[in-house]
């Protein structure tokens, strides 16, 4: 993999067709923590009125885990920035201009990632612009990526994502050239026409199915994907019993409580082990039932809302945050199928939203804000090695990788 690459030589790979120019909506200042470089403390503090409270506060030991971060910023009472007015503009950019704002509000919404094929870039779908795809193409902004980029590192220098320690399955280990050649088959599988210029890619759902069973074909022997130990709940309820239990996690009821950033995994395996005969689907407060949940056809989805999840999932798979050091080190293939899981929780709080409304749709903005608050829970999660572990025996079944679909059809 590169290392600290010279930013002015730097080549940023882009995915395709993805946008981004910030729209001004200020969604972004809004209940987020904002961490803060002494360098961001002191700006900020230099210019503060004398006699006003400090806006910042000190990252409490245990949260200096970033090392470049020692502060964040205060909110306000309803947790908006409160450098945040009530048109949705930023004081910091309307005193100081783009420099005068904290550098991880200068580096929102791109994310990087080094990745044995190459730098990556991509952008968070908690922004609007990028739910909505609006702005420029990133493949059209890459000299303004590479001043980004320059800021990721000086932001994340130590940030090293190791590729040797990826794994096909956990116990299984992927070699380099193993894990890139794959990659190429998954860039072919992608995008397959070389010459259809920046148009995402469509039907990401059947592409990852496709990433699976190739994955599946280096497996030593296939049953090693199916080890679970036995439990009492038969195989369609474990479905349920795991989609339940990641559905809490990424639609908790309070989106921005500070404290549930984890797996439930005791209470997961005590359902597994003890098979409860009914469960219910509870990510919108209200607890649906399965069955209802079955009953109720999405079919295809809009071209709009298609988009959005397409682009939503080849944004995790084009910059390698879904596996090993990309994501928690799950194995490639628990990777792989934890973003079906995902894309399958999506379709379901689509029916959740539409049997709470007792309507037949669902708009586009709604179905935005099904995926902002994943992207956010994506971004904050602290997965236990216990959870960890659980998913390594939970995800990897090909089995249930092929049968999750037809929950949220
Ligand atoms: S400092 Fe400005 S850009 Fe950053 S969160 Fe606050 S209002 Fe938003």
């Amino acid at each position: 993999m590169p290392s600290s690459p010279d930013v002015a030589t730097v080549v940023i790979k882009t995915p395709r067709g993805i946008r981004f120019d910030c729209s001004g909506c200020g969604n972004c200042c809004l209940q987020w923590p904002v961490p803060l470089t002494p360098r961001d403390v002191e700006a900020i503090e230099t210019h503060q009125p004398a006699g006003q409270p400090s806006p910042t506060r000190r990252l409490a030991a245990g949260r200096l885990n970033m090392q470049t971060f020692t502060h964040s910023l205060e909110k306000k009472s309803d947790g908006r920035c409160i450098f945040l007015t009530d048109e949705n503009r930023c004081q910091l950019h309307a005193r100081h201009g783009a420099p005068g704002k904290p550098s991880m509000c200068r580096l929102f919404p791109y994310t990087f990632s080094e990745t044995p094929v190459g730098i990556c870039a991509s952008v968070s779908f908690a922004s609007s612009a990028v739910l909505f795809n609006s702005g420029k193409l990133l493949s059209e902004q890459t000299d303004f990526l590479k001043e980004k980029y320059d800021l990721f590192q000086e932001l994340f220098p130590t940030l090293q994502l190791d590729w040797k320690t990826a794994q096909l399955l956990d116990g299984t280990a992927l070699s380099l050239e193993s894990l890139q050649s794959l990659h190429y088959e998954y860039s072919e599988t992608i995008t397959p026409n070389a010459d259809e210029t920046e148009l995402p890619p469509t039907d990401m759902y059947a592409k990852l199915r496709q990433m699976s069973a190739r994955a599946a074909n280096l497996l030593p022997s296939r049953s090693a994907a199916e080890r679970m130990p036995p439990v009492e709940a038969r195989p369609k309820i474990i479905d349920q019993i795991v989609l339940k239990y990641l559905a809490k996690l990424y639609f908790p009821t309070d989106v921005f409580s500070n404290d549930v950033f984890d797996l439930d995994i005791g209470g997961l395996m005590k359902d597994l082990v003890s098979a409860p005969d009914l469960v219910l689907f509870d990510a919108n407060q209200i607890p649906y039932r399965f069955k209802d949940l079955i009953q109720l056809k999405l079919g295809k989805l809009e071209p709009a809302l298609q988009d959005l999840l397409d682009r939503f999932l080849y944004c995790r798979v084009f910059s390698w945050l879904y596996f090993g050091p990309g994501f928690h080190h799950l194995s490639l293939l628990a990777g792989i199928h934890h973003l079906m899981h995902l894309a399958v929780l999506i379709r379901l709080k689509i029916k959740c939203f539409m049997l709470d409304h007792n309507s037949q749709s669902i708009e586009i903005a709604d179905m935005a804000e099904i995926v902002r608050t994943m992207e956010r829970r994506l971004t904050q999660l602290q997965l236990s090695s216990n959870s960890i572990a659980g998913l390594e025996v939970l995800l990897p079944s090909l089995e249930r990788a092929d049968r999750i679909g037809f929950l949220a059809e």
